[in-house]
């Protein structure tokens, strides 16, 4: 479902972040506990926040995570809608990390690209178009699946070029290159059928400018909704003020 009303001001959509991990993520700073998380929202003046810890096959203990949370939010007075949610690993085409029956989640978040994983599926074809292929199966798959509020950092290869496994011999950006418009545009309406939104994820929109500015268009076209999110791993992370004029210059030139 969608959390918040259809718009397209940047600045609107910036009043929240959806993709804040906390403490159980193990790449998030000791510092993301949930009080000061929420703390550090209020005084950037956010309406609501997503906790997005990472999910990829620990389903216990990721649903002892959820009920800690829980646990302290129900001890936390705000004002700021909190939701708890999760990022959630599609790892393949048809390959979830949740079922979706097992944990209530507040906000789910889908990861479809995170390929330096261990066990996430790869393409047969390795090269860029078949990366692409890989991904556009996974989130048309996940949309339609009705699991998904959000797909969180679309189409973008950072984590299988950035990776020192040796996973691809292509360079950063190939496999957004490879995106038609038609093809993101069937994506976008697909999405917007399941009201599944598309991520602009402050964190990357700034490193592939060519796909993330045709996606906002075109979703703009075609009636999809985007979340904002910083991937916060840090509290200094999560003020999306910072980071929104340069996504604006990317997006809408
Ligand atoms: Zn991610
Ligand atoms: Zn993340």
């Amino acid at each position: 479902m969608y959390f918040h009303e259809p718009t397209y001001d940047l600045d609107i959509l910036a009043r929240q972040n959806l993709h804040i991990h906390a403490l159980f993520s193990g790449c998030a700073k000791r510092e993301m506990v949930l009080s000061d998380i929420i703390k550090t929202a209020e005084n950037a003046g956010l309406e609501a926040i997503a906790i997005t810890d990472h999910i990829f096959d620990q389903n216990e203990e990721f649903r002892q995570n959820v009920k800690e949370l829980r646990e302290q939010l129900n001890t936390i007075a705000t004002d700021i809608k909190v939701y708890i949610g999760g990022e959630l690993s599609a790892y393949g085409v048809d390959k979830y990390s949740f079922k979706g029956e097992e944990i209530e989640l507040d906000y789910r978040l889908w990861a479809h690209n995170h390929y330096h994983v261990t066990g996430w599926e790869q393409p047969e074809d390795r090269s860029p178009e078949g990366y692409k292929k890989h991904m556009i199966a996974t989130i048309t798959n996940l949309i339609k699946a009705d699991k998904a509020d959000c797909i969180a950092h679309p189409f973008h290869d950072s984590y299988l070029t950035n990776s020192s496994r040796g996973l691809v011999d292509f360079s950063k950006g190939s496999v957004p290159n490879c995106f038609t418009e038609n093809e993101i545009g069937d994506l976008l309406t697909l999405a917007k059928q399941h009201e599944t939104a598309f991520e602009l994820n402050l964190n990357v929109v700034p490193a592939f400018p060519d796909i993330y500015r045709k996606m906002y268009n075109i979703g703009k076209e075609v009636g999809a909704q985007f979340n904002i999110g910083t991937d916060a791993h840090k509290l200094e992370n999560i003020d999306t003020k910072q980071f929104i004029d340069i996504a604006k210059r990317v997006l809408i030139g």
